[in-house]
Formats: C-alpha cells, structure tokens, sequence
C-alpha cells in the first residue's frame, strides 16, 4: 500500500488552465520522494476568476506553495501578501510559498533561463544582450538579466500587442536598475538589429518562433553570427531551433530552452524546501 500520503501530508498545488498534461506534479512528486519529503503536489484546473476562492482555499487549507500557470499568473500577483522584486516588476508570478499565512509570489522563468546560462558558464552580469520577444517568458527574462547586472539590454518585438508592454517594461527597469541600458525597436528594423548583434555578448530568441508550428523560422540572418556570441533559445519544441542549429554551425556557444524549463523546475524546488532538485 502507498505509504507516502498520510495525515501529516502537507500539500503544494498548481493553479490554472488547463493542467491535466502538466508535469509539475510528477517532477515534484518525484523530487519529494527521493528527499523522503511528507509533500504531495497536485494540479487543480483554475480559471482567473475562480482565484479568489483559489486563495481562500490556500490559506484554508494551508497549502504550502506551488505555482500559477496560464491564464492565472497576472490575478496571483494581486491577491498574493508580498512579491518578489522580479514579479513585482511585471506584476506577474508562477510560483509561491505559504510561510506561516504569509503567501509570497515569485516568478521564475527568468531566474530558471539565467540559471541555465550559468550551467553552461556564461554570466550575463556586464553583458549587452539583444533579446527578441515581449511575451511573458521574454519579460520575465528581461527582469531577470536586468537585476544579475546585464549592461544592455535590446529587446526587438513585432509592433503587436506586446509592443507596449516592452515600453512599459522598459521604464520600469530603468526606474529599479539604472545602471542597466534598455532599448526597445520594431523587429522590422533590421539594420538596427544587425548593428546591436553585431556590438553584442548574447542573443537571446524569447518568442513562439523556432517553436512547433514555426519550426522553420529563425529571427537571425546567420550572417549576423560572430564567434564571441552566445546564443539562447526559450523554445524547447524542437530542442534545437533552427536558430541554435545555425548559431552552432557558425561557431558559437548555442543553447536550448530545455535547460531553462529544468532550471525553472529546481528553482522552483529550492524556494519550495530549500533543497537542490534532482535533475536526471
Ligand atoms: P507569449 O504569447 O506571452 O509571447 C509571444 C511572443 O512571441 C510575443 O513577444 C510576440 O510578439 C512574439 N511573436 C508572435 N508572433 C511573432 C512573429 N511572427 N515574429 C516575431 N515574434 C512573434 O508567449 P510566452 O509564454 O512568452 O512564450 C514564448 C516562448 O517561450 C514559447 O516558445 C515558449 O515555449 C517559450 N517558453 C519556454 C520556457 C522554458 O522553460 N524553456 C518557459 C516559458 C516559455
């Protein structure tokens, strides 16, 4: 018989819709059990207007922590006690503990993506970084870069609903870390965009293209790769993006979005017990 829930089994949950092919729960259930952990997690199908009764149901119940997918991540951060700087900035977060009542929100694509550049030894403290993307994955990198010290960062977006949302960004950066240069342009201005790659340590693709079904897009002319370049990626749908398979046959330091969601995954974790995730 399963011995591991029992009535002293403290609970961690994920919110949002849908989740039924989620791999949160087995990840952490996994991760839980190799520590030998009285945690269970599971996944319950939120919508963002049934938040409020999400949060009641956390304090209630006093689930421990656990994390907000779409379309709940936005609502989280306004019922939440306290944010972490980086949600705070984009008003957004995916993850959260439950500390003695006090419910604090974080958001961790960002520390996840940062976390696996410096798995593969790049720091982006000092750095001048062209992203493409204004997305959520995109910001929350953006955030992210800006306060582990990148230099610069450019960040070039299609002028669509997400346009505006890089501007705001952009000045809330400004305001919380001035020492960090943030531009923002029509993706259309391709000689800007030849001349800052060319200028620049890391090139970052934070949008759906590369990803399944644009497959066959890369928003980089491989022209424009130059052998210090470090190039990332946030898909992981092929893990290698037309983008990462030309930044490597040109020579450079190439890396998927794979690692990031992992990384994401054991930051999740070490906010969640304190401990390393197993990753394997
Ligand atoms: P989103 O819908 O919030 O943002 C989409 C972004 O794509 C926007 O910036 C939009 O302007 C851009 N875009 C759309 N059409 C475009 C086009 N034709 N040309 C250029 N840009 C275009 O999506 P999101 O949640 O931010 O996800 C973005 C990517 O990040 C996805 O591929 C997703 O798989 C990936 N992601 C990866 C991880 C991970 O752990 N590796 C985590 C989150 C998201």
């Amino acid at each position: 018989m399963e011995k591991r829930i029992q009535g002293s089994t403290g609970l961690y949950a994920l919110f949002g819709s849908p989740v039924e092919h989620s791999g949160s729960p087995a990840m952490y259930n996994k991760a839980f059990a190799h520590y030998e952990m009285d945690y269970t997690y599971l996944a319950f199908d939120v919508k963002e207007d049934g938040m409020e009764k999400a949060f009641e149901a956390i304090r209630l119940l006093n689930i421990k922590g656990g994390n907000f997918t779409t379309p709940c991540k936005v609502a989280a951060a306004r019922l939440v006690d306290r944010l972490s700087p980086a949600a705070q900035m984009i008003c957004a977060c995916n993850a959260f503990t439950n500390e003695d009542g006090v419910i604090t929100g974080y958001i961790t694509d960002g520390i996840g993506f940062v976390q696996n550049l410096e798995k593969h030894d790049v720091s982006v403290k000092d750095q001048k970084i062209v992203i493409f993307g204004a997305g959520g994955a995109a910001a929350s990198i953006q955030v992210q870069l800006a306060l582990d010290g990148a230099k610069e960062i450019h960040i070039f977006n299609p002028k669509d609903k997400f346009y505006e949302r890089a501007e705001q960004l952009k000045e809330t950066i400004s305001k919380t870390c001035p020492g960090c240069t943030v531009t923002v342009n029509d993706l259309a201005e391709q000689a800007v965009l030849a001349e800052r790659i060319a200028s620049c340590d890391i090139v970052i693709n934070g949008t759906i293209m590369g990803m399944v079904p644009f497959e066959d897009v890369s928003l980089v002319d491989p022209s424009w790769f130059h052998k210090e370049l470090v190039v990332a990626d946030t898909v992981y749908n092929p893990e290698k993006t037309k983008l990462i398979l030309e930044a490597e046959r040109a020579g450079c330091k190439a890396i998927g979005g794979k690692g990031m969601l992992l990384q994401q995954g054991a930051a999740n974790f070490k906010l969640f017990t304190g401990k390393e995730m197993i990753l394997d």
